[in-house]
């Protein structure tokens, strides 16, 4: 026997565990999108003439990212929606997924910009990963892919730079920081504020879970993504994702609710721990706390 939707008479394709509702094609897809609309109302305002950079890196959840946007903002003649694809230089990997992106913008009519580690520090990771046994290919991935979409996105004039992480991706953050520690980082997480020189960060799959992300992508011809990362290895995280995956089978809901009860403390940890002011770093210019920005400092260790 087929289970229905909920809301209607049709086969339900999903079973949202946390929500108790079975939904059809049609209902699971109005879901993603309306919590999406929700999250960007609440979080993002976005005003007239904007222009919304898109990290895409090609794979399900920077694709699902500009197609939603896409969706809602491709009929306004003031938004302008640009891709910024990302090459560290990883053979086997990076290159598909780079094709993807080019094909996903081409059939929205986007413009895609990319760039690579190679032109940018003139290394790429396949270089820089066999030099980092002791701080993991990731730390430094992750720094200079961040400095190089901020840099990128300020020279095409973006007012915004909406990067696909969902709610696996920020309950693991939130818990990751605290299990470290780690308080200004927990404080970055929350909604941005305007600081010159970083454009501002949107994060619209943030209330969305990672596996309905696929489900989304998987029905809306996205790219799903190619096999793994061959430097992927970051230990803590991992053990959290399983942690939280665990609980989350046990105990429906608990992503939901560790990222809105980060939400809630989130406007009084600002207050008790208010980010330090921005500077110019004396290397490269961009826009850090200190003196030389992080890129910069990771840079120098491998120059
Ligand atoms: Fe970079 Fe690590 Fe992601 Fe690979 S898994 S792309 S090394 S951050």
């Amino acid at each position: 026997m087929t289970i229905k939707c909920d809301k209607c008479n049709k086969d339900a394709i999903i079973y949202q565990k946390y929500s108790g509702m079975h939904l059809c094609r049609k209902h699971f897809t109005e879901d993603v999108e309306r919590k999406i609309k929700l999250t960007i109302r609440k979080h993002y305002s976005i005003k007239r003439n904007e222009t919304i950079a898109v990290g895409l890196s090609g794979g399900k959840d920077s694709s699902t990212t500009l197609h939603i946007l896409h969706k809602i903002f491709g009929m306004r003649p003031d938004i302008r929606l640009v891709g910024i694809s990302i090459d560290e230089g990883i053979e086997g990997y990076r290159p598909q997924t780079i094709e993807s992106a080019k094909e996903l913008t081409e059939e929205l009519g986007i413009e895609l910009m990319v760039r690579s580690f190679r032109e940018e520090y003139g290394k790429t990771m396949d270089d820089i990963a066999p030099m980092q046994r002791e701080k993991g290919a990731c730390s430094y991935c992750g720094v200079l892919r961040k400095s190089l979409l901020n840099k990128t996105a300020l020279q095409i004039g973006a007012t915004r730079l909406a990067i696909g992480h969902n709610l696996d991706d920020e309950a693991q953050t939130v818990l990751l920081n605290h299990l470290k520690g780690d308080v200004s980082r927990l404080v970055r997480m929350a909604p941005p504020k305007e600081l010159e020189g970083l454009v501002l960060r949107m994060k619209p799959l943030r209330q969305i879970p990672e596996k309905e992300i696929a489900l989304y992508a998987y029905l809306h011809d996205l790219p799903l993504g190619f096999g793994g990362c061959p430097y992927a290895h970051e230990a803590m995280r991992k053990e959290i994702r399983t942690l939280l995956n665990d609980f989350e089978v046990r105990h429906p809901g608990t992503k939901y609710a560790l990222l809105s009860g980060f939400d809630k403390i989130s406007g009084i940890l600002g207050k008790e721990f208010p980010q330090e002011g921005l500077s110019n770093c004396r290397v490269c210019g961009q826009a850090c706390t200190g003196e030389i920005c992080q890129a910069c400092k990771l840079l120098g260790r491998i120059q």
